[in-house]
C-alpha cells in the first residue's frame, strides 16, 4: 500500500481505465477509485461503436424534426418535461457552436484522438486479452430515402477529405453482406474498416483486471472529498501529487471549492436488449430515426439519440418505444430480453471536445472527461495523451483544443 501515489484517478469508465493504463505503463504508481466499480456508467451500456469514421461532430437536429422533438415523437431527441428545459442555455449554445465553420473545426480537433483509436483499442485489449470482445463488423448507417441519402454528401464529403474509407450500398448488395436485414431502407453507408464491441463492459473490465494485475490499485470508493495537502492533494483518505477527474458527467460536482465550473450538457441514452432471431453482425443507425441496433452478447441492444435532461430525474424510456416500432421495419426483433431499459449520460461540451490538461488555476489537478457522443472510441487516445502531459513527454498531438482554459 503507498502512502502517497503519484496518481490518483476518480472515475473508472473507459477514459479513467485508459488513463490509468497509460500511467502505469510509465511507471507511475496509481490509484484508481469509482464509487460503483468498473465501466458501470455510460460506459456500460453504449453502442460499443470505436468510431475512427468521425469527422464531424454530432449535428443537432434538422428543424423539420423539431415539432416532433418538442412533442416527445423522436428516437434522436427529447426533452424531459419540465426538467430538461433547463438544458436550454446549453442547447443554444450547442446550436451556437454547431454552425458548418464551427463543426468542421471541431471535427479537424477531434481527429488525432478518433484517427487512431482501432489500434489504441487493439493495443489496450491486446494485453488484457480481450481482443475477442472486438468484431471486424463495424458500422453501417441505412439512409431511408433518397433526401435523407443527398442529405449525408457533406458528411460523406468531409470523410472522403479525410481518407475515411466506406462503401454506398443499394438494399441488393447489403442483402449479400447482411441478408437479414429487411430491404425497407434506399441506401446503406458501410463504414468498411469500423470496428465495434460486443460486450463493451465486459472488455473495460478486463483492461482494468490487467492494470490491476500489472502493479495498479483499485478500490470503489465513493470521492466525497478533495483538497490541497503537503504540496499534492488529498482524495478521501489517499495522497497523491496529481489526481485526474475522469468522472464524466458528474465532473462539475467535485469542482465546487476550486472555482472551477464546465459547461457540461447532460444527454442521457437508454437501451434494452431483444432476443432477436435476426442473425445481424453489424451495428445498423438508422440515419432517419436516430437510433442504433447493435448485435451484442446479450442480444440485439437497441440504443436511442439524446434526451435532454436533469441528471437525476427519473428514467423516462419512451425513445426506446419509439425506436423499437422504427426497427422492427429493418430486422426482425424479438422479445425484450429484460423489463427496464438501461440509462447512461453522456458528458457534452457544447464545442463537441473534451477536457483534457491540467488545470489553469490548480498545480496538479488535471481533468480528462466531456468525451460526449465517442468516448468509447476516444478514451484510449485520451488516456495516452493526458499520461504523456502529466509525465512531461511531448504529447503526441495538440492539446490546446482540449484545454480546459477554453471555458
Ligand atoms: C446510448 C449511448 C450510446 C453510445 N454509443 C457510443 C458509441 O457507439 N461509441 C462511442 O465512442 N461512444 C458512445 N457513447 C458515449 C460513451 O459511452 C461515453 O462518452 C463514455 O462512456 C464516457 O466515458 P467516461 O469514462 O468519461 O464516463 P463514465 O463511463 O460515465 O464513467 C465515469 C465514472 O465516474 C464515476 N464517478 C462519478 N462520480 C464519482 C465520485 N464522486 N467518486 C467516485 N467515482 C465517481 C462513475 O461511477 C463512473 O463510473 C454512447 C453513449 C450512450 C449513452
Amino acid at each position: 500500500m503507498h502512502t502517497k501515489f503519484d496518481t490518483i484517478i476518480i472515475g473508472a469508465g473507459i477514459v479513467g481505465v485508459s488513463t490509468a493504463i497509460h500511467l502505469l505503463k510509465k511507471e507511475k504508481t496509481v490509484l484508481l477509485l469509482d464509487r460503483s466499480g468498473i465501466a458501470t456508467e455510460t460506459s456500460y451500456g453504449n453502442s460499443g461503436i470505436i468510431e475512427s469514421s468521425y469527422v464531424l461532430p454530432f449535428a443537432p437536429p434538422h428543424w423539420s424534426n423539431i415539432p416532433k422533438i418538442l412533442m416527445g415523437k423522436n428516437a434522436y431527441a427529447r426533452i424531459n418535461y419540465p426538467d430538461g428545459l433547463s438544458q436550454f442555455p446549453w442547447m443554444l449554445n450547442f446550436y451556437w457552436q454547431s454552425r458548418k465553420a464551427a463543426r468542421i473545426k471541431s471535427g479537424a480537433a477531434m481527429r488525432p484522438l478518433v484517427e487512431n483509436a482501432i489500434a489504441e483499442h487493439r493495443a489496450v485489449m491486446q494485453e488484457a486479452g480481450a481482443t475477442h470482445y472486438i468484431s471486424d463488423h463495424g458500422r453501417i448507417k441505412l439512409h431511408r430515402s433518397e433526401d435523407s441519402f443527398i442529405n449525408g454528401q457533406y458528411e460523406r464529403d468531409v470523410m472522403t477529405q479525410y481518407g475515411v474509407p466506406f462503401e454506398i450500398l443499394s438494399p441488393d448488395e447489403l442483402q449479400e453482406i447482411e441478408p437479414d436485414i429487411k430491404p425497407n431502407f434506399h441506401r446503406a453507408i458501410q463504414l468498411t474498416d469500423s470496428k465495434r464491441y460486443t460486450n463493451p463492459a465486459k472488455a473495460i473490465q478486463c483492461a482494468a483486471d490487467w492494470f490491476v494485475k500489472q502493479g495498479g490499485e483499485y478500490k470503489q470508493e465513493t470521492v466525497a472529498s478533495l483538497s490541497q495537502s503537503d504540496g499534492g492533494w488529498q482524495v478521501n483518505a489517499h495522497k497523491c501529487d496529481n489526481v485526474v477527474l475522469c468522472m464524466g458527467p458528474w465532473t462539475n460536482k467535485l469542482l465546487k471549492p476550486f472555482n472551477h465550473k464546465f459547461p457540461l450538457g447532460v444527454k442521457r441514452g437508454y437501451h434494452k436488449h431483444y432476443a432477436s432471431a435476426a442473425n445481424i453482425k453489424h451495428a445498423l443507425v438508422d440515419a432517419d430515426e436516430g437510433y442504433l441496433i447493435c448485435p451484442m452478447e446479450q442480444g440485439v441492444r437497441i440504443t436511442t439519440g439524446a434526451e435532454f435532461a436533469m441528471m437525476n430525474s427519473d428514467p423516462q424510456p419512451m425513445q426506446i418505444d419509439l425506436a423499437l416500432l422504427k426497427a422492427k421495419e429493418l430486422v426482425e426483433i424479438g422479445e425484450a430480453a429484460e423489463d427496464k431499459a438501461w440509462m447512461g449520460t453522456r458528458p457534452c461540451l457544447p464545442d463537441s471536445l473534451p477536457v483534457i490538461g491540467q488545470s489553469h488555476k490548480h498545480e496538479g489537478l488535471w481533468f480528462n472527461f466531456g468525451h460526449g457522443h465517442c468516448g468509447i472510441t476516444a478514451g484510449p487516445a485520451s488516456g495516452r495523451l493526458i499520461a504523456q502531459m502529466i509525465t512531461g513527454e511531448t504529447p503526441f498531438c495538440d492539446p490546446n483544443p482540449y484545454a480546459p482554459l477554453r471555458f
